[in-house]
């Protein structure tokens, strides 16, 4: 698979600044695909200090010439949308059809909406006897994790580059071709040199020195809470911005009155799409106990659509198949009844778990409070709508979740979840509503306009 031996600073490919590489494997097969560098605290501080040269012009320059640079970046990676799709089946695993729709079609879309967002935003707003201006935040740097390779990317950088702010992005170590691909599109859009700059490089080593970097003015970091909570408490200490996208442990609720052929049905491929590698999967089904059982029998039923190889594709690498593969077998010890799936693989090569749910998983078992981050779905029970609310809010996670039945129901249920996006009936996905979670999913929104305005800071002048 084609990669570069290079890092992109200041807009050119340059060699890193060590000898060390990071090898890039196809988790489909286990064989390695391509090795990338990895970069050290010299190259972060090479891409930083590309980032702050760049900033003064590119936040000078006016937002709608912005949003036309955007633009252009969005037609380089739509033209460029096979060769992503292609990569991000090599690099992640992802099924050819679910690669080419949302690995590389959401991110298409989403950077689309930040090039009319540029132009279209009201930078500058009057209130009484002052003039209040949106400014850039200044140089952001992009942490970024593997589950959506590119969406991840453009989710920080579109918005950041609307701003006119300036970025850093370190890529995931297992996803970085998808990475590469983004410079490329980003050069061939004719966007200034520095304005957005790649580090490829290890978490503890190239992450770290970024989020640690003094010159750089905002963190935004998608990927586990622990690493979160370090980067959050190192933007503390430094009194910088911080946003925080992290895990999730979303509630699939049905009310009595839903359509429980759909919502089970809609519901397990919720959480099998991606091979359940998704912050916002909607991992708990909870179901009224008078229909339990028969929940539980459409649910092996949809299941068995998922065939690993086919439809399900492996887990990123063996550690996250290890980590999955542990939390099956907990379920187990703690009494959960398996109804499909289990901890044994279902292929011989490949980083596959097989698509699996449980019964019987009550509030409190570890595989109802932890994020599993796999193809695995638990079925809870409640009794009434107050003890549905008590288990949804039940853990320390609010990031995403979905309500079935009468719609007014399923509203007024919705507005009293602790959760940052709730999808009503299998409401569809759209790129321009706020993303984000309440409690430990995380602090700040993505996309949209709330998207945009976590990268800018505000003056007033008074007159
Ligand atoms: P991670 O948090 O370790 O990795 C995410 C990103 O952070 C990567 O780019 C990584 O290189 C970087 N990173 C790691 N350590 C760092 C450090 N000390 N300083 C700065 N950056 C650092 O996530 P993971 O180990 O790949 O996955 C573990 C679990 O995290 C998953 O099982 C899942 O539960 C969760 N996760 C959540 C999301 C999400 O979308 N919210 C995405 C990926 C993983």
């Amino acid at each position: 698979m084609k990669a570069h031996d290079a890092m992109y600073i200041g807009g050119e490919w340059r060699p890193a600044a060590g000898p060390d590489t990071i090898a890039v494997i196809n988790p489909a097969d286990e064989q390695v695909i391509a090795h990338v560098p990895a970069g050290t605290a010299e190259d972060v501080d090479a891409a930083v200090r590309a980032a702050r040269a760049a900033l003064p012009g590119w936040a000078a320059t006016p937002p709608a010439e912005r949003g036309a640079r955007i633009a252009a970046l969005r037609d380089a990676l739509a033209a460029r949308a096979e060769e992503i799709a292609a990569t991000v089946t090599a690099e992640l695993g992802a099924p050819p059809q679910l690669a080419a729709a949302v690995h590389a079609g959401l991110p298409i879309a989403v950077a689309g909406t930040y090039a009319e967002l540029a132009a279209t935003h009201s930078f500058e707003e009057k209130v009484g006897n002052s003039t209040v201006y949106a400014e850039p935040v200044g140089v952001v740097a992009a942490i970024t994790p593997w589950n959506f390779p590119l969406h991840q990317v453009v989710a920080k950088i579109a918005p950041a580059l609307a701003a006119g702010c300036t970025t850093v992005l370190k890529p995931a170590e297992d996803t970085p071709l998808t990475a590469q691909l983004f410079a490329e599109a980003v050069h061939e859009a004719g966007l200034p040199a520095g304005v957005f700059n790649l580090v490829t490089g290890l978490g503890p080593v190239a992450g770290q020195a970024l989020a640690e970097h003094p010159d750089v003015d905002l963190v935004s970091f998608t990927g586990s809470t622990a690493v979160g909570r370090r980067i959050g408490a190192l933007a503390g200490g430094a009194v910088k911005r911080v946003a925080l996208e992290l895990g999730g442990k979303s509630a699939n609720v049905i009310l009595p009155s839903a359509d429980l052929a759909q919502a089970v049905s809609v519901g397990v491929a919720n959480v099998m799409s991606n091979s359940g590698q998704k912050c916002s999967a909607w991992t708990r089904m909870l179901i009224p106990a008078d229909r339990y059982e028969e929940a539980v029998a459409l649910a092996a039923e949809a299941v068995a659509k998922y065939v690993p190889g086919e439809r399900l594709g492996p887990l990123v690498n063996a550690k996250q198949r290890e980590r999955v593969r542990g939390y099956i077998e907990k379920g187990v010890e703690e009494g959960a009844r398996l109804v499909a799936g289990g901890p044994e693989a279902p292929l011989e090569t490949g980083y596959y778990v097989s698509p699996t749910v449980f019964a019987d998983v009550t509030p409190e078992m570890t595989i109802a409070q932890e994020e599993i981050f796999g193809p695995v779905v638990s079925l809870l029970r409640y009794e009434d709508e107050e003890d549905a609310l008590a288990i949804a809010n039940g853990t320390v996670y609010g990031l995403a979740g979905a309500v079935w039945g009468d719609p007014e129901e399923a509203v007024a249920f919705a507005r009293r979840m602790e959760a940052g996006q709730v999808d009503i009936n299998g409401g569809r996905f759209n790129p321009l509503a706020p993303f984000g979670g309440y409690k430990q999913s995380g602090v700040g929104r993505e996309l949209g306009t709330h998207g945009l305005t976590e990268y800018l800071q505000t003056k007033s002048l008074q007159f």
